[in-house]
Formats: C-alpha cells, structure tokens, sequence
C-alpha cells in the first residue's frame, strides 16, 4: 500500500530511519526483515516507463539520514535509465519469444509443404528430398536403386461412377496398400493426381519387377470399399532400376514414367520395365 503511494506520487519516498518507521509500522513485514538486516535509512524510486509503472527501484543504508532531500533527483535520473534498460530487455525477451515461435511455424509450414494432406504420404515435394536422400544412400552404398511409378487404371470412371468424394477414398486406400506392402526402407509418394512414385535403394531391376508385381497384386488383389461399394480396382506400373550417381533422380522418373506409358498401352494392370 505505501508503495502504491509512491506509484501514484512518481516521487522517490525517503526514510530517514528506519526503526523508527517499523516502530510507526508494527505491521510492515518488509520493514521488519530491513531493519533485522540492519538498514537504517532508504530510498524508494518508482520505475515508470511512458507512464506505466514496471517496478521500483529500492536503496538501503546502514546509516540514518544516508539519503538526503538532494538525493532525489539524482536517482529518479537511475531510476529512468534502470527502467528503459528494463523495458529493453523485456522488449527483447518478446522478440526472443516471438522469433522461436515463427522458427517453430516455419518448421511446421515446411514439414506441411512437403505432405499430400489427401493421402497423408509425401507430395511431389516432399518427394524430391526423398529422393535426393535415397540417392545419396545408394550412391554411399554402392546399391543398385529402383524407381516404381503407379497409376490408378480408368481412374476417371471412379470419380465420374461413385463421385468425387469416393475417388478421394480410393486415393487413400491406395496410398495406404501401396505403404503397407514395402518395406520399411523404401519410401513411396503421391506424385501427382492419382500417380505415386515408390523408392526401392538395394533393388536392382530384378527386384523392382518383384516389389512392382507385388504393388500391383495389392492394389488388383482385393476391391476397395468405397461408401460401402465393393469396386474392383487395377493399377498400371513402370519400374526404372539404375545406379547413383550415373542414373539421376530425373533420368530414373522420366524411364519409370516411360515404362507406365508403356504398360497402359500393353492393356494395364500390369508391370512394365524401362528399356
Ligand atoms: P488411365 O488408366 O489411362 O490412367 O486412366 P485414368 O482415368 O486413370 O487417367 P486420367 O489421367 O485420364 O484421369 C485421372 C483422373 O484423376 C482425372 C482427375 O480428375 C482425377 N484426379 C486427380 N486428382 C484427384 C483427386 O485428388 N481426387 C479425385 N477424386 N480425383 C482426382
Ligand atoms: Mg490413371
Ligand atoms: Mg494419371
């Protein structure tokens, strides 16, 4: 309540002695622990920046009278520039905060460009560090790499047939089949509308063949359940199988991608190996 009091006067309090304040004051705990540390005189300034109070600035001596009337101005003066400093300082701890805070939602912003928020798998841009990074793997490894390049046959019939809605269904119970039936290792994305592009470091073409026949077993395998429809359902595939560094990521798409157009053309539902 006293240092309300000063708040409200933005004038340094002076106590001249402090005993003799504490005997006035039985009540005042703060008053009580100064004297029983010894202070026997104080001088109070409030800290006021652009008329906002943010704290007090407190002076103690062992001797009565330390602070004298002319003391007062001088340590409003301190008592201005402590309370900028202040004021600074917590300025900056706002703009500490804030600039995490923007780091962390960029970090998410990022994390959520590179996911097909459909499918919940990578997008084409999640896919090219994907990509990169398994190339890299490969090349460090000596490892032979596959390319597998999916498209939903007659894909158009299932939005046109059972609406849009079911063909979004479809889309991610593709995604799901395809991602359950690789291995841990290999990375798969949807790579445009209803393409996906799977990633198989340690296949050779051999193997791509194998891990395509199995995608497309899959997905043909069983009908997928759209709104309580049972609708049979195919997919074309094109398998690319080359090497880091010599064979890269775009070198290695536009052959899967060759090797798909060749399968569509060959009637669907099958695998088909670049050239
Ligand atoms: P093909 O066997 O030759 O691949 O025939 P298709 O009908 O699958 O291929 P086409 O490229 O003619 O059609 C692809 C369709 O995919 C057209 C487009 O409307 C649809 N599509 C693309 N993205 C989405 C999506 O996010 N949701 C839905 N429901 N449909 C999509
Ligand atoms: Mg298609
Ligand atoms: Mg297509």
């Amino acid at each position: 309540s006293s240092l309300r009091a000063i708040l409200a006067s933005g004038r340094p309090r002076i106590i001249n002695d402090i005993g003799k304040y504490a005997r006035e004051h039985p009540l005042s705990e703060s008053t009580r622990r100064i004297v029983e540390e010894g202070g026997r005189s104080s001088l109070t300034c409030p800290l006021i920046i652009e008329g906002n109070p943010i704290g007090f600035l407190f002076f103690t001596s062992r001797r009565i009278g330390a602070y004298r009337d002319l003391h007062q101005d001088l340590f409003l003066q301190i008592a201005a520039l402590v309370a900028v400093v202040i004021d600074k300082s917590q300025l900056l701890e706002r703009l500490i905060e804030d600039n995490e805070k923007l780091a962390e939602r960029g970090k998410t912003l990022e994390r959520e460009a590179a996911v097909d928020p459909l499918t919940q798998i990578a997008n084409r841009r999640g896919m090219q560090a994907i990509i990169a990074a398994e190339l890299a793997r490969a090349a460090e490894r000596a490892l032979p790499v596959t390319f597998i390049m999916a498209d939903i046959d007659h894909f158009k019939r299932v939005n046109d047939t059972h609406g849009h809605p079911a063909g979004d269904e479809l889309l991610r119970a593709f995604a799901h089949r395809l991602s359950h039936a690789l291995r841990s290792g290999d990375r798969i994305a949807r790579y445009g509308g209803e393409e996906f592009l799977a990633i198989a470091v340690g296949a050779d073409a051999a193997r791509g063949v194998e891990i395509a026949e199995r995608l497309r077993k899959v997905v043909a395998g069983e009908p997928f359940d759209l709104a309580g429809t049972k609708v049979p359902i195919t997919a074309s595939f094109g398998v690319a199988a080359g090497a880091a560094p010599a064979d890269n990521g775009e070198a290695l798409v536009a052959a899967a991608d060759t090797a798909l157009y060749a399968a569509k053309q060959a009637g669907r539902n099958r695998v088909m190996t670049a050239a």
